[in-house]
């Protein structure tokens, strides 16, 4: 459903109900009649064309999968800023470049982002690693800026199954039945060598994953999935064999190896998320894997212009009467609370907190 008045009446907050129903609550009315609206309803991830409008320099890819359902749509956080709340820093957002079409969508285009560990290589379309500390999971932000400025949209994870297996958690309730479902016998089994099923689902059944025995047959699927000769078999291979000569020696001077080692001094890491350091040609650790990464569409930064007690406020200012915002629709409760380069994983505590601070500020003024 939509949003809807007290009277249970689809309502825009210019004032208009929407519908067969007439409208007996508006915004402009709320602190007369002493009601309040606060709104939650998330970002825009949903929307492309407002997501595209609002690419920071204007070159948004032209394909990008949905990481939100389609409702979280900004359709009203336009609605509450013809009511006369300020909308600000619309070009923050965070959007991922390790996105992959899920085989069983629930939402338009959903994408799934993978939430990695250090040890893939990164290559972008054209083969070539990735710069430096742009590693798997280092700096979403930062690869997602180096990857569109290399004129494609795609990139790729080169692993094997060892690496896919250990590193690759899938983002999503319904991609973590252990979490959704608190099962902690499901939970343990995380690290135990079966804890492969909605991962083995997208190796069985995801358009994005591709294997194979050597690098140039890998090269070569790659080069089919998207069309275009852009991989070159020999050049993986000797990415790959490279890589695998600088843990041979334990000599090398790799920055990639390197943050492998010190991950796995933390021990977390260690067990749940850094697969020890092996020789990635190593049969018994194959077979060979690339998955296609697309830019998934996730969260917004910028939204309404709220205050700390989560009021919404004009272009002046000002408090509009009776209109409270709380979670991504006021950007994290101002623009996000820890930071546009926050830490990962820590937007939803913002979401929390200014609906905390809005429900109270909204309990106040009825
Ligand atoms: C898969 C996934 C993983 C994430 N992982 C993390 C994480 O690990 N850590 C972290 O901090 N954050 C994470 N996030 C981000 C975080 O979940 C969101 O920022 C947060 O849920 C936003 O909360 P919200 O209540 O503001 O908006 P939402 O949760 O988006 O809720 C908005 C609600 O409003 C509804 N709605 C929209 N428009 C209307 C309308 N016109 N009328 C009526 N209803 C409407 C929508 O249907 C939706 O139910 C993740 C997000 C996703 C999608």
């Amino acid at each position: 459903g939509r949003v809807t008045g007290v009277h249970g009446e689809i309502l825009e907050p210019s004032g208009a109900a929407r519908g067969e129903a007439s409208s007996r609550v508006a915004v402009g009315s709320f602190e007369a009649s002493g009601a309040a609206i606060v709104v939650t309803t998330g970002g825009i991830g949903g929307n492309h064309t407002t997501v595209r409008q609002q690419w920071p320099d204007g070159r948004a890819p032209r394909t990008m999968l949905s990481g939100v359902p389609a409702s979280v749509d900004g359709e009203f956080l336009a609605a509450a800023a013809r009511a006369g709340g300020r909308l600000i820093n619309g070009d923050r957002m965070w959007h991922y470049p390790e996105g992959i079409r899920n085989h069983s969508p629930v939402w338009p285009q959903h994408g799934i982002r993978i939430l990695p560990g250090p040890s893939s290589l990164w290559l972008d379309a054209s083969g070539q690693m990735l710069p430096a500390p742009l590693f798997p999971g280092f700096d979403s932000l930062g690869a997602l800026r180096h990857i569109l400025g290399t004129g494609h949209e795609h990139s790729w994870f080169v692993l094997n199954r060892t690496i896919a297996r250990k590193e690759f958690a899938l983002s999503g309730s319904e991609q973590n039945p252990d979490l959704t479902g608190k099962d902690l016998r499901l939970l343990a089994s995380r690290l135990g060598p079966g804890n492969d099923s909605p991962l083995q689902r997208f190796l069985d059944r995801g358009v994005d994953f591709l294997q194979a025995d050597t690098p140039a047959g890998l090269a070569a699927a790659m080069n089919s999935l998207t069309g275009l000769p852009l991989v070159d078999p020999a050049g993986l291979d000797r990415l790959i064999r490279s890589r695998d000569r600088q843990f041979d020696s334990g000599l090398g001077k790799d920055p990639q190896l390197a943050a492998i080692r010190a991950a796995r001094r933390f021990t977390t890491d260690k067990v749940m998320r850094v697969a020890p350091p092996h020789r990635m040609l190593d049969p018994r650790h194959g077979p060979l894997l690339a998955v296609r990464l697309s830019v998934l569409t996730r969260k917004s930064l910028g939204g309404l212009h709220t205050d700390l007690q989560s009021r919404v406020l004009d272009g002046a200012g000002q408090p509009v009467p009776g209109l409270f915002a709380a979670g991504e629709a006021a950007g994290f409760g101002g623009g996000g609370i820890h930071g546009y380069r926050a830490l990962e994983g820590t937007f939803l505590g913002g979401c929390l907190f200014s609906g905390r601070s809005a429900g109270r500020a909204a309990a106040s003024a009825v």
